[in-house]
C-alpha cells in the first residue's frame, strides 16, 4: 500500500484521438485499476499538449486562435476517455495556469544552475517532429526518419539545455537503478542513446508566439519538449508554493511509446537532475500498434478511430483486445479480423459462455440459488495460479501476461464444468458442489478481470449477488478462495458478449 502515480504522454491536439492514443491510455487505466485493487492511493494522469508550431499552423488553417482551437479539440480526448471507461484522476492541459507556473519554475531552476545558455542554431528541422536532425539521422534522400517528408533549414538564436554535460551522470544513475525502464530491451535502447553521445538541445523559440515565455527573457517561448514533459510535475503541484509535489512525486511509471524514449529517458531525467528534482521511479515503454505494418499517422491515412470499434465489440471488447493481443513493449498489429477473432474466442466463447452456463445450470438444478463453494475444490489451485500470474504480469506492466493468467482460470472453470457435466446430472449434493466451485471461480474472475473489462466484471459481480462495489474490493482478501458465501440469487441476464459473425 502506498501512493502510485502513473502518466500517459500528453496527446497533441492537432488531431482527434486515434487508436495509438487509446492503446496507451487503456494500458495505464488497467494498470492503475489493478493498483487501486491493491489499496494503493492512485493518481492516474493524462492530458493534452497544446503549444507549438503545429497547433499554431492548425489553428491558422482552421481560421481560429490557437486557444480556441485547443478548446475545441481537448474535450474530444476527454469524451473519448469517458467512452473507453478510463478512470483518470486528472486531465492536464498545457494551456492551464498551473502548467505555466511549473514550466517557469523548472526553466528558472535549470537556468540558475547554469545549464541553459543562449546560442545560435542552424540545422535541418522537421516541423512535424518539432526536432532538429543531423544529416546522418535523416534518411538517405534527406527525409525525416519518422515522417518520411522533407525537412526545413532553420537558423535562429535559441536557449540551449546543456544535455552534453549529463552523459556520465545519466549513465551512473541508470546503473544504480536497474529495472527503471521496462521492458529491458527498451532500457538498452535508452542507454544506447546516452552512450552514443548527447547533444545540447534547444529549449526556446523566438519565431513562435504560441507557448510559455521564458521567465528571464520574454522574447523566447519554451520549446515544445521542455514545455510538454513538465506536465508530469505540473499536475502534482510543482511550481505552486501552496502545494507539496513530493506527496505524489516521483512518478511510479511514465507510460510512453518507443518513439519518445529519447525525450523521456534522456532529456527529462537530465532536466530534473539540473533542477534538483528527484528522477522518476520508472518508465514503461510500449511499442506501436501498427495498422497493416505501418505506424498509424494522419499523413498515411490509416488512422483508426477507436470509437468506431467500440460500436462493434463494445467498450470492454475493445479494451480487452488491445491489452491482451499485444505484448507491451513490442509492436502490435491491429486488424479488424484479429479483433473479432479474439472477441469471439476469449470473450464470447470463454468468459461470456462461462457466466451463461453457470447461471443456466444454477437456475435449472439449484432453484436459481447459488450453492457455497467447497474449501478443497479442485479449482482452488487454478485460482491461486491465476492470482499469482496476474500479480506478476501487472507488476511487470505486462497486461497480456496478467490476462493470460486470468484467462487460465476461466478456461479451467469451463473445463471443470465440461468434465462434470452438471447439466446432465440430477439435482443434489454433487451438482451443488460443482456449481459452488464454479460460482466462486467466477467471483474471483470478476475481481481479476476488473482492470481490463471493468463494466463486464461489475456485471458478473452483480449477477452473482455479491454485495458491495467491485472496485471497493481489495486484493489479496478478495481473491482468496472461499469468498462466495452461497445462498444468493444468480441472475442469468443477457449474453455478456454476443457472438459477432466474422
Ligand atoms: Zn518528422
Amino acid at each position: 500500500m502506498g501512493s502510485f502515480y502513473v502518466t500517459t504522454p500528453i496527446y497533441y491536439v492537432n488531431a482527434e484521438p486515434h487508436l495509438g492514443h487509446a492503446y496507451t491510455t487503456i494500458v495505464g487505466d488497467a494498470l492503475t485499476r489493478w493498483h487501486r485493487l491493491l489499496g494503493d492511493d492512485v493518481t492516474y494522469l493524462t492530458g493534452t499538449d497544446e503549444h507549438g508550431l503545429k497547433i499554431r499552423q492548425a489553428a491558422d488553417a482552421a481560421g481560429t486562435t490557437p486557444q480556441e482551437f485547443c478548446d475545441r479539440i481537448a474535450p474530444a480526448f476527454q469524451r473519448a476517455w469517458e467512452r473507453l471507461d478510463i478512470a483518470n484522476d486528472d486531465f492536464i492541459r498545457t494551456t492551464e495556469p498551473r502548467h505555466h507556473a511549473a514550466v517557469r519554475e523548472l526553466l528558472q531552476r535549470c537556468y540558475d544552475a547554469g545549464d541553459i545558455e543562449l546560442d545560435t542554431y542552424s540545422g535541418k528541422y522537421c516541423v512535424a517532429c518539432e526536432e532538429y536532425y543531423t544529416d546522418d539521422e535523416l534518411l538517405d534522400d534527406g527525409l525525416c526518419p519518422i515522417h518520411k517528408r522533407p525537412v526545413d533549414h532553420f537558423e535562429e538564436e535559441n536557449y540551449f539545455f546543456r544535455l552534453s554535460r549529463f552523459q556520465d551522470r545519466l549513465l551512473d544513475w541508470y546503473a544504480a537503478h536497474p529495472g527503471a525502464i521496462v521492458p529491458e530491451f527498451r532500457a538498452n535502447e535508452a542507454l544506447g542513446l546516452i552512450r552514443g553521445g548527447l547533444r545540447d538541445f534547444s529549449v526556446s523559440r523566438t519565431s513562435l508566439d504560441w507557448g510559455i515565455p521564458l521567465p528571464w527573457d520574454s522574447d523566447h517561448v519554451a520549446y515544445v519538449w521542455f514545455d510538454a514533459l513538465t506536465n508530469y510535475l505540473s499536475a502534482v503541484g510543482f511550481g505552486d508554493p501552496a502545494q507539496d509535489h513530493t506527496q505524489r512525486w516521483p512518478v511510479d511509471y511514465h507510460l510512453i511509446g518507443k518513439d519518445i524514449i529519447r525525450h523521456h529517458c534522456v532529456y527529462w531525467p537530465a532536466m530534473l537532475m539540473s533542477a534538483g528534482v528527484e528522477l522518476p521511479k520508472g518508465w514503461a515503454v510500449g511499442g506501436w500498434l501498427l495498422v497493416d505494418g505501418e505506424k498509424m499517422a494522419k499523413s498515411t491515412g490509416n488512422v483508426v478511430n477507436p470509437l468506431d470499434l467500440v460500436d462493434t465489440v463494445g467498450v470492454d471488447g475493445f479494451r480487452y483486445y488491445v491489452l491482451a493481443d499485444t505484448t507491451y513493449g513490442s509492436d502490435g498489429d491491429f486488424s479488424y479480423d484479429g479483433l473479432v477473432a479474439r472477441y469471439n474466442a476469449d470473450l464470447a466463447n470463454n468468459l461470456g459462455n462461462l457466466m451463461a452456463r453457470v447461471a443456466t445450470v444454477v437456475a435449472k438444478k439449484c432453484d436459481g440459488v447459488g450453492p457455497a463453494p467447497r474449501a478443497d475444490s479442485p479449482l482452488a489451485d487454478a485460482a491461486a495460479a491465476a492470482v499469482a500470474g496476474a500479480t506478476t504480469g501487472w507488476d511487470a506492466v505486462s497486461p497480456s501476461r496478467a490476462l493470460e493468467a486470468t484467462w487460465g482460470l476461466i478456461r479451467a472453470t469451463n473445463a471443470h464444468l465440461e468434465a462434470n457435466e452438471p447439466w446432465k446430472a440430477d439435482p443434489g449434493a454433487e451438482v451443488d458442489a460443482v456449481m459452488g466451485d464454479a460460482l466462486e471461480a467466477l467471483r474471483i474472475i470478476a475481481v481479476l478481470t476488473h482492470p481490463a473489462v471493468p463494466g463486464t466484471a461489475a456485471q458478473i459481480w452483480e449477477r452473482l449477488g455479491m454485495t458491495g462495489a467491485l472496485d471497493d474490493q481489495r486484493i489479496p482478501d478478495a481473491v482468496s478462495w472461499g469468498g462466495y458465501p452461497g445462498g444468493t440469487d444468480i441472475v442469468k441476464g443477457d449474453p455478456l458478449f454476443p457472438r459477432i459473425a466474422s
